[in-house]
Formats: C-alpha cells, structure tokens, sequence
C-alpha cells in the first residue's frame, strides 16, 4: 500500500547543544489542518540523496499534539546522511515525512513511571511530559509519579535542562534527573550511568519493586508502575535486564531503541 507522504517546513531551529550538535527542530505541515499523533512516536522523514537513492530515517516528536506542529530533537552523526540534511536545514525549509508511527505510547490507565533516557532519547519522553503537564490546559498526570532519568556525558549536553527543571518546580509529582557519566570538576550534581539512578529511585520507593517470595517468582502483587526507556540499544538493554532483575514483568517495560 502506498504511504501518504506529507511536506513539513521548518519554522524555528535552536541549537541545544553546540558541543553535541544537536538542535530543536519545529515543523509545521501546511496541508493539514492538525496533525494527530500519540506523544512518543515518530515519524520518518524522507529525501533522495546524492546518487539518486530514496533514504528514510525515523525520528521520535518530541512533543505533544498541537494544531499541525510537530518538533524533533536531531543531532549529527558524523558522516550520516540525514541528520545532516536535518541539522544543516534553515527555517522555511521543506522535507518530505511519513507517520506518525510507533507504539512507543503512554499506555492507559497512567501509573507511577520511570522514563529512562539518553542523548536524544530524550525527545519522546518531551513529548510525554508536554502531554502530561501542558502549560495551556488542565494536567493530565492523574497525579501519578513521573521519574525522567536523563543520561548523558556533558552538561552542555544536557537537552531541555530549564524545561524540564520548570515542569519539576511547578509539579511536586515530576521528578527530574540529570546524570552525567563525564562530568567536570564542578559538577555537583548526579554522576554515572543512568541504571545507577534507576536502582536508587527503586531503591528510595521500595513500593515500586515487586515483592519475591523466597524461591518462587516475583509476587506481582504491585504491579502499578511503569518503565519506558529510550536511546540506544546498548543502554535500553541494561536497563531492561537491570528490571527483570528487579522482578518487574516485560510487560511493564516499554521501549525504543534507535540503533
Ligand atoms: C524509532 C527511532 C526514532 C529515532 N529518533 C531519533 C531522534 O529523535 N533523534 C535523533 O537524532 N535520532 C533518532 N533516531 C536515529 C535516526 O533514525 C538515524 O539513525 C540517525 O539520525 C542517523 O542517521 P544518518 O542518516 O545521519 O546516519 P546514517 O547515514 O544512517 O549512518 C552513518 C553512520 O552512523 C552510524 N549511526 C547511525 N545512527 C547512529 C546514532 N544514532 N548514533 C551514532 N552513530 C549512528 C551508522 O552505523 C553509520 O556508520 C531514531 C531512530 C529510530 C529507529
């Protein structure tokens, strides 16, 4: 079946991190009049390149439905194609997308939830803190607990660091942490890999991991949390295993890698 292709022009760009070249791309799709989608998936984007080959690559929204916008959070991989394309774009620039696409969703009814994430992995759980904790209409959070444990190497590579500090001081229920695994001297703040931190939350809530009947399986008898974790698969993979590990069921971990 042919997939209805539609042209996003780009109407503002930030650079979030000039070590990392990464940038906030804002799109909007003039033909439609609202673009629909669930916070967290992507879309995938579509150019020819210089031998003439059609090329396609995903990208995660990071953010939450509003009229015909989306943005993305791209960084450039050397020697890459398009995240190029993308990065090197200017606004009023035209690219062709699919989508949305992905799974990768808040699933009903909302529980307390670790979001786990690295890099630009971060631009789904945007995408969900925006739907949760809209600036404009009612918050959608129910009242449940959001971690986003957030990895990264740098400070200065700490996307959307004042956005998601803003949601945490105005909302006593969203917890955000920001780790780096190469921090300077003067770092004071979380230092390490991102399972680290996930352990210590579970460690600090121990009504969030499951109780383990001595040599029988894990007595899920708790089972109103979440995890989505997003980055690349390395990462996704030790987080996932640290979960089972812990006693949490598959079907409370919900992932997207993008290697
Ligand atoms: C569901 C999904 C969502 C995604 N969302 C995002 C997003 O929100 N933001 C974003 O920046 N990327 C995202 N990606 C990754 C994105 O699709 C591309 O893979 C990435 O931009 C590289 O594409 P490229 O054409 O520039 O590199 P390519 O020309 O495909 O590859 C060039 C070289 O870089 C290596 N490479 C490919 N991807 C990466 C990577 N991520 N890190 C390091 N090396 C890599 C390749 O192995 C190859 O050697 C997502 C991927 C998936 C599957």
């Amino acid at each position: 079946m042919e997939r209805k292709t539609y042209t996003a022009r780009l109407i503002n760009k930030l650079l979030l991190s000039e070590s990392a070249q990464c940038f906030h791309l804002e799109f909007e799709v003039p033909e439609l009049e609202k673009f629909s989608f669930d916070a967290g998936q992507f879309v995938s984007m579509v150019a020819i390149d210089g031998l003439g080959k059609h090329q396609t690559r995903a990208y995660s929204i990071a953010s939450a439905p509003r009229s015909n916008r989306f943005d993305l959070c791209v960084n450039r991989v050397e020697g890459g194609f398009f995240s190029n394309l993308l990065c090197d774009l200017e606004p009023d620039a035209k690219v062709e997308f699919h989508g949305p696409h992905g799974l990768f969703v808040l699933r009903p009814p909302l529980m307390d939830t670790i979001l786990i994430a690295t890099g630009t992995g971060v631009a789904p759980m945007r995408g969900f803190v925006e739907h949760l904790f809209p600036s404009r209409t009612e918050d959608r959070s129910e009242g449940k607990h959001f971690w986003l444990i957030y990895g990264t190497r740098y400070q200065s590579e700490i996307y959307y660091r004042q956005y998601f500090e803003k949601i945490a001081a105005e909302h006593p229920n969203f917890h955000y942490i920001p780790a780096l695994s190469r921090p300077h001297d003067g770092w004071t703040g979380l230092r390490g890999y991102v399972q680290t931190h996930v352990k210590d939350v579970l460690k600090d809530h121990p009504e969030m991991v499951p109780e383990h009947t001595p040599g029988g399986p894990a007595n899920n008898s708790r089972p109103q949390l979440r995890a989505y974790i997003c980055g690349l698969n390395e990462m996704v993979s030790a987080n996932r295993d640290q979960l089972k590990e812990l006693g949490w069921d598959r079907k409370q971990i919900h992932f997207e890698r993008y290697d």
